[in-house]
């Protein structure tokens, strides 16, 4: 039987009414409770490392749960962690780069509705997490509302509905079945030796572009090594800011451009202020979700 370390973090999934709101409360010990079927599937060890809304949460605590996953590999077939779902994208995206070329299965998930509360997602998340995490799946997914998707491609498109999640730009690599079998048809590449990545800045600025914004703005941008412009559809720098982000680029701060849109990425070749700005030496992200590209800028890869 396959022994998977569970890392249990708060979020909705653990979140009990207090009076003020939800928050969490439930540990991983007292999650696992809710899906008593799980014995038959694999062996769990629990570690509570830390009990927050992921609103909360920085690259600081990220780090934290990923040097305990790094710490564990040999020890472990799999892991599986639960997360609030507002910010488990970046989670996702973090590990996607810090966690290099892990491996073994590193599975997210959370749900929109507490462990318990009617109509709650928690259960089916949480189980197909772990039927999920004791696959052959050599890296970082995340395992919400049946399917599989890869760290570096999900994003949250809705704060309500159950089915919140959606995989960016690509299919997502799998899916869990009515039947709860785990169907996988891409998994991401093993790629070399694992390694940790423990250079990892976070001083990074997303800036979005509205067509109105203050120019002035940007000149206050100087002060940090990285900012990345999120612009529209293609992407580009509109003409009446290009002094100023040619300034930022010649201060020395690098500039990458990202699009708004949600799916089909941004290509600055298509646009003349697509390529005025490359021109600038403005990096294009391509079609990578934000949460991605912040991950790699934030681990020095572009
Ligand atoms: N605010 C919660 C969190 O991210 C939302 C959730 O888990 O769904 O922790």
């Amino acid at each position: 039987m396959k022994h998977i370390l569970m890392l249990a973090t708060g979020g909705t999934i653990a979140c009990r009414q207090t009076g003020h709101g939800l928050a969490p409360a439930l540990t991983g010990e007292e999650l696992l409770e809710f899906i008593p079927e799980l014995k038959h599937i694999c062996k769990v060890t629990v570690l509570n490392p830390m009990s927050v809304d992921s609103t909360d949460m920085t690259a600081e605590h990220r780090l934290r749960i990923a040097r305990v996953i790094w710490d564990n590999r040999d020890g472990y077939d799999g892991f599986v962690i639960t997360h609030g779902t507002d910010t488990l994208a970046y989670t996702a995206a973090l590990f996607s780069h810090v966690l290099r070329a892990f491996g073994k299965p590193v599975i997210l998930t959370g749900a929109q509705r507490p462990m318990g509360a009617e109509e709650s997602d928690a259960e089916g998340n949480l189980l197909g997490a772990f039927r999920v995490a004791c696959e052959d799946y050599p890296g970082v997914a995340a395992v919400v509302h049946g399917q599989v998707i890869r760290g570096t491609r999900i994003a949250k498109v809705d704060s309500r509905g159950i089915s919140a999640f959606r995989s960016i730009n690509a299919p997502a690599d799998g899916i869990i079945n009515n039947m709860g079998k785990v169907i996988i048809n891409h998994r991401p590449e093993r790629g070399g030796e694992p390694e940790f990545v423990e250079n990892v800045d976070a001083s990074v600025v997303l800036m979005k572009l509205t067509p109105d914004l203050d120019p002035t703005i940007i000149d206050f941008l100087g002060r940090y090594n990285k900012v990345i412009i999120e612009g529209f559809g293609s992407g580009g720098v509109p003409t009446r800011l290009e002094k100023v982000v040619q300034k930022l680029i010649l201060s020395g701060t690098r500039v990458y451009l990202t699009t708004q849109c949600l799916s089909g990425g941004a290509d600055l070749h298509k646009y003349k202020v697509g390529r005025r700005a490359e021109a600038m030496g403005a990096v294009c992200l391509g079609d990578r979700t934000t949460e991605d590209a912040l991950a790699a800028v934030m681990c020095g890869e572009l």
